[in-house]
C-alpha cells in the first residue's frame, strides 16, 4: 500500500507528507533523506560528486531506518559492516542540499537506491515523498499525487520560513525564485529519472489552499470510500 507524493522543491511536500502519514498510521519514507545520505557519507569518504561509479559503489552498500515521532521524521544510516547512527541533524545543510541534487544526476546512484527504496516501501504501507515516486519507484502505487504551487508562491514561503528561522542573509524573495527556477530546471531535464508527472498522478496545486486543505484532499485520495 503505497502513497507516492512527487513535486518540485518547495511545493510543501515534505509537512504534507508527514501529517498524511501520521493521519493514516503509514511509515514516511522521504526519499530525498537517501540522496542526501550518499551525499553525506560521500563527503565524509572524500568522494568527488561528480565520481558516478564510486557514488554507486557507496549508495550499494547504503542501509536507511526512519523514526517518526513527536512530529519529527528521524533518518538512521549504516553502511554494510558498519554501526548505524542518527544523521538527522547532518541533512538538512546548504552544502548537502547541493550535494543530493549533484548525486541524485549520476545513473548508477539513482540505480543503486532504487532496490533500497522499494525495499523499506515494500515493508509497510507507506507515504513515499520524492521526485520519481510515481514514475519509476512504485509505478503501481495506489494513489499518485503531484504536488505544486507557483514559483512565487515557494519562493515566499521559503523566504518566511528563512525569516522565521532568524538566518542572517535572507535573499529577496525575486532571488529565491531564480533559484528555484534553475533547480526546477536541472531536476525536469536529467536524463535518468526526471521530475514529471505520472500519468496517472492526481495534480494538486498548493498555491491558494492551506495545508490542511491538501492534507485532507490526499487522505480522501488514499481511502477509496472517501472519494469524492
Ligand atoms: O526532497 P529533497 O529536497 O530532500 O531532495 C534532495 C535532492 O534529492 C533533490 O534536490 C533531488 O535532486 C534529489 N531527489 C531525487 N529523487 C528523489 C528524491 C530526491 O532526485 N526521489
Amino acid at each position: 500500500m503505497i502513497i507516492a507524493i512527487d513535486g518540485p522543491a518547495g511545493a510543501g511536500k515534505s509537512s504534507v507528507a508527514q501529517r498524511v502519514a501520521e493521519e493514516l498510521g503509514f511509515q514516511l519514507l522521504d526519499t530525498g533523506a537517501i540522496y542526501r545520505s550518499v551525499a553525506l557519507v560521500s563527503l565524509e569518504a572524500g568522494l568527488s560528486w561528480e565520481d558516478g561509479p564510486a557514488l554507486g559503489d557507496l549508495a550499494s552498500q547504503l542501509d536507511i531506518r526512519y523514526q517518526l515521532r513527536d512530529g519529527q521524521n528521524r533518518v538512521f544510516l549504516r553502511l554494510r559492516g558498519g554501526t548505524e547512527r542518527d544523521v538527522s541533524g547532518s541533512l538538512r545543510t546548504p552544502e548537502i542540499s547541493q550535494g543530493a541534487s549533484k548525486v541524485a544526476n549520476h545513473p548508477e546512484v539513482r540505480a543503486a537506491l532504487l532496490e533500497l527504496q522499494r525495499r523499506i516501501g515494500r515493508a509497510r504501507p507507506s507515504v513515499v515523498e520524492g521526485r520519481d515516486i510515481g514514475t519509476v519507484v512504485f509505478p503501481d502505487a495506489r494513489c499518485k499525487v503531484f504536488l505544486t504551487a507557483s514559483p512565487q508562491e515557494r519562493a515566499r514561503r521559503r523566504h518566511t520560513q528563512l525569516v522565521e528561522r532568524g538566518a542572517t542573509e535572507v535573499p529577496t524573495i525575486d532571488a529565491i525564485a531564480r533559484e528555484i527556477r534553475e533547480r526546477d530546471t536541472r531536476d525536469s531535464e536529467r536524463a535518468v529519472a526526471p521530475l514529471r508527472a505520472a500519468a496517472d498522478a492526481v495534480q494538486v496545486d498548493s498555491s491558494d489552499i492551506t495545508e490542511d486543505a491538501v492534507v485532507a484532499r490526499i487522505v480522501a485520495l488514499a481511502s477509496p470510500d472517501k472519494r469524492d
